[in-house]
């Protein structure tokens, strides 16, 4: 048995950012992973396998549709799944050896196992108890599941986003329920694969809370690229056969009933918080109705020295945000101030094109009662996307009409992932639209797109 600091269960990138953190400034410090291997959900079946299943698609993409117009000829390319998972692998394996090595740089001792907590100073692992002056939670999420459909990632019919990143074989067609992020990468990544995708979504929009011209927008990009929609539409149930599966659905609009047929159906209606197995009933840690933990402005449960993080706290469920979180409540524990600014928080869908946003969406902004402006950029006026054969889209920008004081950006276009952190800078410095309309950006970058759409919000933008 050991005496810590701290320990962190869960390794995902709120809880080892959090334990290298706190290990960095000084405090004794563990962290608790059940799976094999470290990183979470994000390096293991999240973020890091569907950003290399996005990258090897969207290549195979490039080479069958837009090569040839470059001047590109030669031998066709071919998938061989084999290979590309064999890549995704790579790819995982990579990243959370990373981290191995970083815990040992930062001297964070990896308790392997499943972790609880019998009461506030002690982690259980196995049949050991460790004690620590501090625990945080950083127990993540978990794929949400739907009435009357049942996945099963081993058999690789009805599946979740685990199962689909590990798939037999591409199919032919698949079933996306849900238009959120998750199910419209993947969807994305099997559409490029050759499968005719249809995506069925309870809303009558795709990406809810996204800016709802990007969502029009958005669709209508997918739509070309082969996506179906049936948008509307309740689903009852799914049942899998030994080809494939039927989904059935209503649609609200008439309540009338269809059948869909796939090769694979994947579920990808959300995430739900984890706190399994920690025995936080016991503890009287309180959660909230959702069934995430709840924490104060110090990310502190009700119980003294017990904190949570990341996805099993409400928020946004994205790794930036539980990264953020971690390194705060690293902060807090050694008695410094951690700070996270939840209006400024990225969002990107890894698509072709991307889309990106941060802060409010014009719907929201309008809601807040004061008086805005908004300007609106399209790539075709951008010189490097057109080289690139990516002007679909644009950038929107939203300020303050009094202040010119940034209050969102929502970028759908090439790049859009690494374009949105200069409004995020902006924003974070509290920047007026002018700001960035003064700097300059260097020519020919897609970030020019950005200049253009705060040029807009003041004399007029150049290039449209
Ligand atoms: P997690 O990453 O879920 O890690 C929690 C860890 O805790 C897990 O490893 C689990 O095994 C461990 N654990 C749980 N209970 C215990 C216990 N009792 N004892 C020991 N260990 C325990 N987010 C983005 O920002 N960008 C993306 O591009 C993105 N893409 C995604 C794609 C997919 C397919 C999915 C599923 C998610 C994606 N996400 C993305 C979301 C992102 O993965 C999560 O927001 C992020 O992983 C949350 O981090 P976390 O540290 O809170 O928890």
């Amino acid at each position: 048995m050991s005496t810590y600091d701290l320990i962190v269960i869960g390794s995902g990138p709120g809880g080892y950012v959090c334990a290298i953190r706190a290990a960095q400034l000084g405090l004794k410090v563990a962290c608790v992973e059940g799976r094999e291997t470290l990183g979470g959900t994000c390096l293991n079946v999240g973020c890091i396998p569907s950003k290399a299943l996005l990258h090897a698609s969207h290549m195979l993409h490039e080479a069958e549709h837009n090569f040839d117009k470059m001047g590109l000829t030669g031998a066709k390319v071919k998938l061989d799944w084999t290979k590309m998972q064999g890549y995704k692998a790579d790819t995982v394996n990579g990243n959370t050896k990373g981290i191995e090595f970083l815990f040992k740089k930062n001297k964070v001792d990896w308790l392997k196992g499943w972790a609880s907590i019998p009461e506030a100073g002690k982690v259980k692992v196995g049949d050991t108890v460790h004690e620590t002056k501090n625990i945080v939670i950083a127990t993540g999420s978990v794929p949400a599941t739907l009435k009357g459909v049942e996945v099963d990632n081993e058999a690789g019919i009805i599946v979740d986003s685990t199962g689909a990143l590990t798939l037999p074989k591409p199919p032919k067609s698949m079933v996306v329920i849900g238009a959120g992020v998750i199910g419209l990468e993947l969807g994305s990544v099997y559409a490029r694969l050759g499968a005719e995708v249809t995506v069925v979504e309870y809303l009558d929009v795709i990406t809810p809370g996204m800016d709802a011209e990007v969502q029009k927008q958005f669709q209508k990009i997918l739509s070309k690229q082969g996506l179906k929609f049936v948008l509307g539409a309740a689903v009852q149930g799914a049942k899998a056969g030994k080809d494939g599966a039927s989904v059935t659905y209503k649609l609200k609009k008439d309540d009338s009933e269809h059948v869909i047929e796939a090769d694979v159906v994947l579920v990808a209606t959300g995430r739900r918080p984890t706190v399994d197995g920690l025995g936080l009933d016991k503890l009287g840690v309180e959660m909230t109705d959702r069934g995430f933990v709840r924490i104060d402005d110090h990310w502190q449960t009700n119980v003294k020295g017990i904190y949570a993080i990341g996805d099993c706290v409400p928020g946004p469920m994205l790794a930036h945000k539980a990264e953020d979180e971690g390194m705060a409540a690293a902060e807090v524990i050694a008695g410094k101030a951690g700070h996270v600014n939840y209006d400024v928080i990225p969002g990107v869908i890894y698509t072709t094109p991307e889309v990106a946003n941060v802060g409010l969406t014009e719907e929201a902004a309008k809601e807040t009662g004061r008086k805005i402006k908004t300007s609106k950029f399209p790539f075709m006026g951008n010189a490097r996307a057109k080289a690139a054969m990516q002007s679909d889209g644009f950038v929107k920008m939203i300020a303050d009409a009094e202040t010119d004081r940034v209050l969102g950006c929502h970028i759908i276009g090439p790049n859009a992932g690494e374009m949105i952190h200069e409004v995020c800078v902006a924003m974070e410095f509290g920047a007026a639209a002018e700001d960035i309309a003064l700097t300059c950006h260097a020519h020919p970058t897609t970030s020019e797109a950005v200049r253009e759409a705060a040029l807009a919000l003041g004399d007029g933008a150049i290039h449209v």
